[in-house]
C-alpha cells in the first residue's frame, strides 16, 4: 500500500488545504488506468491467497461525501474479485431495532470472517459524522465513540484484521458537478435525491466533523488515506 495519501497519528487535518485533485499526483489518465488493472490483478492474486490461506482477514472501509464516489470505487476494485471471498455492506439509516442497541452492534456483524474480505460503503463512522451535524445525539453521546471506535478497530486488529480506511476527497465544486448529471442524466437521475442539496447546505459542518474524526481515529493499526478524489480514474 502506497503511503502517500496516509495519515499519521495526531497529524492535524485541514481538508480544504489536503489536494482533492488526483490529476496533481498523475498526469497521465490513459496511463494510471492501465496501472489499476495491473494492481487490480495484483489485488485479485492476493485475495484468492487470503481466502486459500484462511488465517486472517481484511477489512476496508470507504467514506466520502454524497457522490464522492464510494460506490463506483467499490464497483471498478471488486471486479473480477472471487465473490465467494468478498462482501460488501452498505450502512443506510439505522432502524428501530438498530437504534435500540449500542452504535457498532450493527456493525460487528459485519466484520470479515477469516480468510475473506469486508468492504464497508460508510460504516460506523457515521455516527460521529451525520449524527454528530444532524444532531441526532447530543454531543455526550457523539464524542465518545471515537474511543469506542478505535478499541473496536482495536479487536478487530488483534484478532488478525487489516483494516484498510478511504475517505474520498472531493471538493465542492466537483459535488456540485456530480449532483448536476444525475439530474442531467436520465440513466444517473435514481441516484439523485432532494436530501442531497439539504446536505450540501451543511457541507462546512460536514468537514469540521470529517476533520476531527479523521483526527481522533488515525492510529497506527488502522490509519486513514485521504484520496485525491475528484478525478475518479485516479
Ligand atoms: P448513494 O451514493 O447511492 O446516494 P448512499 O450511501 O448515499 O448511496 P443513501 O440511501 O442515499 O445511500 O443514503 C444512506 C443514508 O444513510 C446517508 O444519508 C447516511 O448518512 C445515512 N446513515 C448511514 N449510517 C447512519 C447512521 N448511523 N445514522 C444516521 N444516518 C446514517
Ligand atoms: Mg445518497
Amino acid at each position: 500500500m502506497s503511503d502517500t495519501h496516509k495519515l499519521e497519528p495526531g497529524q492535524k487535518v485541514n481538508l480544504g488545504e489536503m489536494p482533492a485533485d488526483g490529476k496533481d499526483f498523475h498526469d497521465n489518465r490513459k496511463e494510471a488506468e492501465k496501472e489499476f488493472k495491473e494492481l487490480r490483478k495484483e489485488f485479485r492474486d492476493l485475495q484468492a491467497r487470503l481466502y486459500a490461506e484462511d488465517k486472517r482477514q481484511m477489512l476496508i472501509v470507504f467514506q466520502a461525501m454524497d457522490a464522492g464516489g464510494k460506490d463506483g470505487t467499490i464497483r471498478v476494485i471488486t471486479q473480477g474479485v472471487n465473490p465467494q471471498g468478498v462482501r460488501v455492506a452498505s450502512f443506510k439509516a439505522p432502524s428501530k431495532k438498530e437504534l435500540a442497541h449500542d452504535f457498532l452492534w450493527r456493525i460487528h456483524p459485519h466484520a470479515p470472517a477469516r480468510g475473506m474480505i469486508s468492504i464497508f460503503n460508510r460504516s460506523h463512522y457515521e455516527d460521529v459524522l451525520v449524527v454528530r451535524v444532524d444532531n441526532l445525539v447530543p454531543e455526550s453521546i457523539w464524542r465518545p465513540r471515537y474511543d469506542h471506535i478505535n478499541n473496536f478497530e482495536e479487536l478487530l486488529v488483534d484478532s488478525k484484521t487489516t483494516i484498510l480506511k478511504f475517505y474520498l476527497h472531493i471538493d465542492r465544486e466537483e459535488q456540485r458537478e456530480r449532483f448536476q448529471e444525475r439530474v442531467d442524466i436520465q440513466e444517473k437521475n435514481w441516484k439523485f435525491s432532494f436530501e442531497d442539496l439539504e446536505k450540501r447546505k451543511q457541507w462546512d459542518g460536514y468537514m469540521a466533523a470529517y476533520e476531527e474524526m479523521l483526527e481522533k481515529t488515525t492510529t497506527t493499526y488502522a490509519p486513514w488515506y485521504v484520496i485525491p478524489a475528484n478525478q475518479n480514474w485516479y
